[in-house]
C-alpha cells in the first residue's frame, strides 16, 4: 500500500534509516555516528517519525520512493521541536550570550533570528540578514563559530542567504 514509511534517527538528529519498516537492515539501537540512542517516534506525542513516501510497489524496489536527506526539525503531528532541534537552538543561544558588543535587545533579536532560520517562513530573509550582520560585527573567531551554528541549524534557503551559494 502506498504511504509514508517510518524514519529512524538518533537523539542528535543523525538519520539512520528513512524506511525503517520495509528495509530494516540499517536499524540500530545506537547511532554509529555518535553513540546516542535512536528513536522512531516523537517523544512528545508518540507519532511515528515520517519517513520517505513510497508509491505503489516501491517497497519492493531496492531504492524505491524518494530518499530523505536529513531528520525533520519539528514533529509533523504535534509541532514540537525534536530533541536535536532543541539542542542546536540551545547551543545557538549560548553562542549569542557569549558574543561581545551586543546589547540585550540585539541578543534577543539574534535568538529570535536563530528560530526563524530553522524553517522557511516569512521572517527567514530578515533573520538571515540579521545573522549576517551579527557575524560581520563579531570578529573572525566568533563569526566562524556563528557560521558553524548556522550550518547545523538553518534551512537550505537560509543557509544560502547567510553563507552564500
Ligand atoms: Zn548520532
Ligand atoms: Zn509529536
Amino acid at each position: 500500500m502506498p504511504g509514508f514509511e517510518v524514519q529512524l534517527v538518533c537523539a542528535n538528529g543523525h538519520l539512520l534509516n528513512d524506511w525503517a519498516q520495509a528495509q530494516a537492515a540499517p536499524n540500530a539501537k545506537f547511532c554509529p555516528e555518535c553513540g546516542e540512542g535512536t528513536l522512531s517516534r516523537c517523544p512528545e506525542c508518540d507519532t511515528p517519525l515520517r519517513g520517505r513516501f513510497l508509491p505503489e510497489g516501491a517497497e519492493r524496489e531496492p531504492d524505491g520512493g524518494k530518499r530523505i536527506a536529513r531528520a525533520p526539525r519539528y514533529c509533523h503531528e504535534c509541532g514540537s521541536p525534536f530533541p536535536w532541534t532543541a539542542e542546536r537552538l540551545l547551543a545557538a543561544d549560548e553562542l549569542a550570550a557569549q558574543l561581545d558588543d551586543l546589547s540585550d535587545e540585539e541578543r534577543r533579536l539574534l535568538r529570535a533570528a536563530f528560530r526563524d532560520i530553522l524553517t522557511e517562513n516569512p521572517r527567514t530573509e530578515v533573520a538571515a540578514l540579521r545573522i549576517k550582520r551579527a557575524a560581520e560585527h563579531a570578529g573572525k573567531g566568533a563569526s566562524r563559530i556563528l557560521f558553524e551554528v548556522v550550518e547545523n541549524l538553518a534551512s537550505e534557503t537560509a543557509k544560502r542567504l547567510i553563507l552564500g551559494p
